[in-house]
């Protein structure tokens, strides 16, 4: 299949009988018209009324150590080490507490345990002496933690402070431009695409329908088209089929025992 003609989507001025010499707003690329990309992440919504990330985490500090922990690791592969770290470390004096070593001893089945540990440490430290020992809540201190991205500060602002976010991994990042939803070269120009393109209603929720298609359903090496709930309206050239799988409510996810 060719690819799909990438439709123009630009923001209208909120009050068009004033004259303005403002730059017009900047022209997103999509290959969905409104009323598509309406459809879609309405499927979406029926299929999982209330997404969930599969990272778990007591509060927003351990949801910080466990995001910062999954960079190149699986979800199941973090709870497993976190469960029992998060016992005896569940705050930022408690992780300083335990100490590097120990810390180190937690989570060396996960991948870059040294570097990821050396952060923890760092991060809590920081989290003690700048901020009361408290996660802040805006992305500019967020991402001034040691080992703490973008990425890492949109999951947590929008899973520990309930903002609407799009925090862009592999599979968000996959499905954008596979299908042609918000193509873009980096995970900053989705992103930024995403924020536009994605049905305002829907944005809050949107990061996490994404993921789990991806994770589930639109996966990396074969997309499975034929268990795909917008079969019909997706315009991606790897497309295997046209017919939608019936819109059912998935039963609930087993936090942690997601398979990659
Ligand atoms: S139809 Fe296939 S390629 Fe398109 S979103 Fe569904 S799984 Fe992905």
């Amino acid at each position: 299949m060719a690819n799909p003609k990438l439709k123009t989507v630009v923001k209208p001025s909120q009050n068009s009988n004033v004259i303005t010499r403002r730059k017009p707003a900047a022209a997103v690329k999509t290959a969905y018209s409104v009323a598509e990309r309406e459809e879609i992440f309405r499927r979406f919504s029926v299929q999982r009324p209330e997404p969930r990330g599969e990272l778990e985490h007591t509060n927003p500090f351990t949801l910080v150590v466990a995001v910062a922990l999954s960079a190149q690791a699986t979800d199941a592969g973090v709870n497993k080490a976190t469960r029992a770290l998060f016992k005896v470390a569940d705050t930022p004096q408690k992780m300083l507490d335990l100490g590097e070593e120990k810390l180190r001893d937690y989570i060396k089945t996960i991948g870059l345990y040294r570097n990821k540990a050396k952060n923890v440490i760092a991060l809590s430290k920081m989290l003690v002496d700048e901020f009361a020992a408290q996660v802040p809540e805006t992305r500019e201190k967020l991402v001034r933690l040691p080992g703490v991205g973008r990425k890492t500060a949109n999951v947590v602002l929008s899973m520990a402070f309930g903002q609407a976010t799009m925090a862009v991994d592999t599979h968000i990042f996959r499905i954008a431009n596979r299908i042609r939803l918000a193509p873009g070269k980096t995970p900053d120009e989705v992103e930024a695409r995403l924020m536009k393109v994605v049905p305002k209603h829907y944005l809050y929720h949107a990061h996490h329908w994404l993921i789990l298609h991806g994770r589930y359903t639109c996966k990396a090496r074969r997309p499975e088209c034929e268990r795909c709930v917008i079969a019909d309206i997706c315009k991606s050239p790897e497309k295997s089929s046209d017919i939608p799988a019936p819109l059912v409510e998935l039963p609930p996810q087993v936090i942690g025992e997601a398979v990659e």
